[in-house]
């Protein structure tokens, strides 16, 4: 278990889905996060894209409603994962088999204190989407 406090950072993270049967903590900070706007993550998102916090899968410690969790495999791409109850986008990036895995920001239930660092797959950006001027670095794909 990470110490409960190191440097102001909130020791574990707990975070849902809409419907509430999906409820999880995730016991390490991310590694990063990233906007990412590609057109998988348009589809599932409703919206411009995702942003997520990327952390080792290990780490995502399934509460509640592990049964409900289903996991979509496209063609091309990294599998992603919701709840079949109410269709929350929870974890991407490949979870469960993935060693590292994306968690959707949407889900989080407690205050984070990391800032995305990157807009990635800004090739995707759609003609009714306007990247925001942050100052972030911006990628055409994943960056290497
Ligand atoms: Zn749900
Ligand atoms: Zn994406």
């Amino acid at each position: 278990m990470p110490a409960r406090n190191t440097g102001g950072r909130v020791a574990s993270m707990q975070g849902s889905c809409l419907c509430g049967a999906v409820r999880f903590e995730l016991t390490a900070p991310f590694d990063g996060v990233v906007h990412c706007h590609c057109a998988s993550c348009k589809k599932l998102s409703g919206g411009g894209g995702t942003t997520s916090g990327l952390i080792p899968t290990g780490e995502i410690q399934i509460l509640d409603g592990e049964e409900l969790l289903r996991t979509f495999q496209p063609a091309d791409g990294k599998a992603k994962t919701f709840c079949v109850s109410c269709g929350s986008n929870l974890f991407g990036a490949g979870y469960p088999e993935s060693e590292a895995s994306a968690v959707r920001l949407t889900t989080l239930d407690s205050g984070l204190d990391q800032q995305p660092r990157a807009h990635m797959f800004v090739r995707s950006v759609a003609p009714w989407e306007t990247l925001p001027e942050d100052g972030l670095p911006r990628f055409g794909e994943r960056p290497t």
